[in-house]
């Protein structure tokens, strides 16, 4: 799979492309409760302060928190498919599409890992550019695991 998008737009504004072309979810983390957040924050929704906000890369790595299963969209939209809302190990919670998961409530049980990946969305801005979004898959086990 593909990893450099550079030249890519952001389909959303918590996305951004590295120098190296690779994206990330841009968060924020507050240094005096220690939550995290996505996006970039002016002050701590947790604890109201203001001068404790770091920015920081969210990780891939989560898990399902609760999920619906969509059978109507927008015209063009491929049904179903399952609106995910995960918990990243590393703090955040995400809303997003979970992909090559059965949209079947018998196959997405509670925290079941998922990993954060990105892909063409097969869109195109004004100028034709491609956008880059971010996607949940079921977790690939004992592969390509960084870090322990
Ligand atoms: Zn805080």
């Amino acid at each position: 799979m593909a990893s450099d998008f550079s030249g890519f737009l952001p389909a959303a504004p918590v996305i951004r492309i590295g120098d190296d072309g690779r994206p990330f979810i841009a968060g924020s983390r507050c240094s005096n409760c220690g939550n995290t957040f996505p996006g970039e924050r002016m002050a701590c929704s947790a604890c109201c302060r203001r001068d404790t906000i770091e920015a920081v890369r969210l990780g891939t790595k989560g898990k399902l928190y609760n999920y619906t299963i969509v059978h109507r969209s927008y015209p063009g939209v491929k049904v179903p498919f399952v609106a995910a809302i995960v918990d990243l190990d590393e703090g955040g919670s995400l809303r997003g599409t979970l992909l090559e998961a059965e949209p079947d409530p018998a196959k997405l049980p509670p925290d079941m890992p998922v990993d954060v990946v990105f892909r063409d969305t097969g869109q195109t801005g004004p100028e034709g550019k491609p956008f880059v979004s971010y996607f949940f898959v079921p977790a690939q086990p004992a592969q390509a695991q960084g870090e322990a």
